[in-house]
């Protein structure tokens, strides 16, 4: 059986490793002319390592992660609002959380795709299917004819919008994000990690290997309208210039050329991710908010089904079936689940503010270990 990946990005590659670990043949096509992702960071819960163990990628994944700091939510005094132990989740779900570099991620897995076919500035145009095959017909004439393909073309997939038979707008999220990797000297005992909350505002900060820090900042502001003329580094030393330590220096130790600016987008949920011999992967399928780390470890939780719902049905049809239905509402409830505490993270009225991080405070340490594992602790 032969199947074609629509987009090398995270998603794509992890379903391709999947289906060719399943025995298929598999061909890639990516429509930019290089494979590459952004210089920033991104963290891989349990869910995500557990999966990525499971595509044979465990040797890997250790190479490029070193283990995460202890961390949590503090308020942007610094003052703890709920502590997060990485020991604690190391133990309680079996593996570890790690932040990666995206550059560093996206190379393993390209090494790991080794062999695979991959077919660049390659854009897809649409797909056509008789019921017992699909071909795939690209902006550059190219055509390719497979058992199934799997559109993980991002959150402007072009298979989703085919599929569903309109465009599914991505949603604006109401806030505007940088991100960035810096070389920063921290001690090994440093208490600040994680993400702090002020008023329509967040920052967060995670060691990275070699001596790095991944770092991100998040504003609400209308879409598309944050453009500043004093350039990012001064805007944000305006915004976030007050902080905890070492918010100031951290941003004064990166360079402006490396700072990363996105609108945040995800997706409405979706109700079916499958057509006939046609299936959506990761952000096409279920592009979220970044608040609870979770598109790439989902799109990894996607490959692994996916990878095993084909060993388990050889009808394509059906095992592109049982994938969604392992995978949807799971998916959906994330996409919602991350909305949602990014609109708690970004409540901007004082008093309002103030009542929201006493109540993170006061929250009794059994409920918040349920939440996190509902997430975290799934294996697929
Ligand atoms: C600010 C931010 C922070 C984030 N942090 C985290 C985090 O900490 N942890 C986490 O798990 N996730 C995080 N995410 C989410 C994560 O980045 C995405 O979920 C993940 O990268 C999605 O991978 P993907 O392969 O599905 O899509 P993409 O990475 O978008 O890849 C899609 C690929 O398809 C190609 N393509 C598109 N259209 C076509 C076409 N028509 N034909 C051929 N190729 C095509 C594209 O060029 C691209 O290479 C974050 C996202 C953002 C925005």
């Amino acid at each position: 059986m032969k199947a074609i990946i629509i987009g090398a990005g995270i998603g794509g590659l992890s379903a391709a490793i999947a289906l060719r670990n399943a025995g298929l043949e598999v061909v890639i096509y990516e429509q930019a002319s290089a494979i590459k992702e952004v210089g920033a960071g991104l963290s891989l819960w349990p869910n995500a390592t557990k999966a990525l163990e499971k595509l044979g990628l465990g040797p890997a994944l250790r190479q490029i992660s070193v283990p995460q700091a202890d961390g949590g939510i503090h308020d942007w005094r610094g003052s703890i609002i709920t502590a997060a132990s990485t020991d604690f989740i190391e133990r309680e779900f079996g593996a570890p959380v790690i932040i990666a570099h995206r550059a560093e991620l996206l190379a393993m897995l390209t090494d790991a795709a080794d062999g695979i076919p991959m077919h660049i500035a390659a854009r897809l145009k649409h797909y056509q299917q008789d019921g017992k095959q699909v071909t795939a017909v690209f902006e550059n004439g190219q055509r390719d004819t497979a058992d199934l393909l799997i559109g993980s073309d991002g959150i402007k997939s072009v298979v989703r919008n085919q599929m569903l038979g309109s465009t599914t707008p991505p949603r604006y999220a109401g806030y505007t994000a940088w991100r960035a990797i810096a070389n920063f000297d921290y001690p090994a005992d440093a208490t600040y990690w994680g993400e702090s909350w002020g008023q329509g505002a967040r920052f967060g900060l995670a060691p990275v290997s070699k001596g790095r820090v991944y770092w991100f900042a998040v504003l609400n502001a209308p879409e598309n309208k944050t453009k500043p003329a004093e350039g990012h580094k001064a805007y944000l030393l305006k915004h976030f210039g007050n902080w905890h330590h070492p918010i100031t220096d951290l941003i004064n130790a990166t360079d402006e050329s490396v700072i990363l600016h996105n609108d945040i987008y995800d997706i409405e949920p979706l109700t079916h991710w499958t057509d006939g011999h046609v299936a959506l992967l990761g952000d096409a399928a279920h592009a979220m908010t970044p608040n609870l780390g979770q598109g790439a470890c989902q799109a990894m939780e996607d490959a692994v089904v996916l990878g095993s719902a084909v060993q388990a049905t050889k009808n394509i049809e059906s095992a592109l079936e049982l994938y969604q239905a392992k995978r949807i509402e799971r998916a959906n409830g994330i996409v919602t689940q991350s909305r949602r505490i990014g609109q708690v993270g970004q409540l901007s009225n004082p008093l309002v503010c103030w009542l929201r991080d006493n109540l993170f405070r006061s929250l009794p340490e059994g409920i918040r270990n349920r939440q996190i594992a509902a997430v975290v602790g799934h294996e697929v």
